[in-house]
Formats: structure tokens, sequence, C-alpha cells
């Protein structure tokens, strides 16, 4: 196969940017060392992020892969780039949530931490100038964001990913509160698992400290945060090498 490499700067997130690349299928991601929170409301630029934040998501998308779950990721390239398969991203954050915190909590006025029989699941439509309103099935299907059988997949597949990733954590002894994911269509018009998981999205928390290991660090202005994300790949690369 010969090299890839990238070409035109399709988008820009708020901690990431993707590039086109020689080969139509494949997208390059280069993970930015900047942190955001309340929809880019609160930015920061730190050293490290980019670099820990690719290899933590690299690392739960191969094992996912390993899993069964089928997802975009190609390879790692080096600190902070991915090569991931092309996928038109469905403007739709999948959250699934194993106990009370963040939005549901000030929602329902739960009690913090207060854990789920079963996992809740919710979709949010992605819009920064909405501010990501929650949206359900049929409002999804109005708008023309997504299918029946697609907010189906997708909330039977995030179900399966917080299996997975519930094991992962429990095995670096950190309980999952909550985490989104988004998917994206594939040239064959096949729904697959895309974005990054990592503790930008999802809720971590270690289970004797009780102290957040994930973005609510920098939300909550709880401390440094790089040392944080590295403390979860270091777990991470250890219970994988387990
Ligand atoms: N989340 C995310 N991106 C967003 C909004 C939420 O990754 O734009 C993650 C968040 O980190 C948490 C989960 O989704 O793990 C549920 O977030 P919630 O709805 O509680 O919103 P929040 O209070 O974090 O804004």
């Amino acid at each position: 196969m010969t090299e890839i490499t990238k070409t035109d700067l399709m988008y820009q997130g708020k901690a990431k940017e993707m590039f086109a690349t020689t080969d139509p299928e494949t997208v390059w991601v280069h993970y930015m060392d900047q942190v955001t929170a309340f929809n880019g409301k609160k930015k920061v630029q730190m050293k490290g992020k980019g670099e820990t934040n690719c290899r933590i998501s690299s690392i739960i998308f191969s094992d996912l892969a390993a899993h069964g779950i089928e997802n975009h990721f190609i390879k790692q390239l080096d600190s902070n780039n991915q090569l991931v398969k092309r996928v038109k991203i469905i403007p739709l954050e999948t959250v699934v949530r194993n106990m009370a915190s963040g939005s549901f909590e000030r929602k329902f006025a739960a009690e913090h931490l207060m854990k789920f029989e079963k996992p809740v699941t919710e979709f949010f439509y992605k819009s920064d100038e909405l501010d990501d309103p929650f949206i359900n099935d049929s409002q999804a299907e109005a708008l023309g964001v997504a299918t029946p059988a697609q907010m189906d997949f997708m909330k039977q597949t995030a179900l399966k990913v917080n299996d997975r990733l519930k094991a992962i954590f429990a095995d670096m002894n950190i309980d999952l509160v909550d985490f989104k994911v988004e998917f994206g269509v594939d040239g064959d018009g096949k729904v697959i698992l895309a974005d990054e998981i990592s503790p930008d999205s999802c809720r971590l928390i270690d289970r004797d400290t009780k102290k957040s290991l994930d973005k609510d660090v920098f939300r909550k202005g709880l401390g440094e945060l790089v040392p944080v994300y590295e403390e979860i790949l270091t777990r991470l690369e250890k219970a994988e090498e387990a």
C-alpha cells in the first residue's frame, strides 16, 4: 500500500482537526493540545493533552473492534495523529449513563451518582448555536437527522460499548459514570462508531479516592488536567497488557 499523506483541512473541531488524505476513504485526525468545556466557552491550551487522548482513544477503539464493535479506527500514526475510515458524522451525541451526574442530575435534581438499575440512554442534537439540545427519536426523524432504525442501532451499540468500557475501567479500579459517543455513515451506508472515546467524553471516578479522573477536573477547576489523563493512560496500558 502506498503511504497515505494528509492533504486539506476538512474540519476544525474543538479538540481535533480532520484532514483529507491521498486516499478518499481515509481521514487523518490530529489531536490538539486544547481543552474546551461548556460548548467552547472555556478554552485552554494544554501541552501533552492531544498525545494522551490520541493514545487512550486508539487503545479503546482497538479494544472495541477486538470485541466485535465495528468502528472507524484504522491506526495510530504517531503521538497525536490517527488514520480513520471516512464517514459522514450523524449530528447526534449518544449518551449512556450508569449513574446520575451532569445534565441528568441538574434536570431531575437526582442524587449525585445515584446508581441506575439499567443504563440510561439519551440523544443530544449536535449544535453549538443551540447548546446541544436533548432530542428524542421522533424529533430526530422529523428533522431528517437519523432514521428510527439508525437511532435503534446507535442505542444498542452504545449499550454494548458501555458493557465493554465498564469492564475495561473496572480493571483500572474506576467506575464509569457516563459517556458520549458519536456515529457516522460509511460509504456503503452503514452506521459505525466514530469520533473519540477518552476522558474528554467520559465521566470516570476512582473507586478508592472517589476523585474525578476526567474532564470534570477542568470543568470544575479541580486542578491540573493532563496528569489526570496520563494516570488514565498508565492504568489503561497496564489493564490492556494483563
Ligand atoms: N459529553 C461530551 N460532549 C458534550 C456533552 C457531553 O463528551 O458535548 C459527555 C460528558 O463528558 C459526559 C456525558 O457526555 O460524560 C454526559 O454529559 P451530560 O449530558 O451530563 O452533560 P454535561 O453536564 O457534561 O454538559
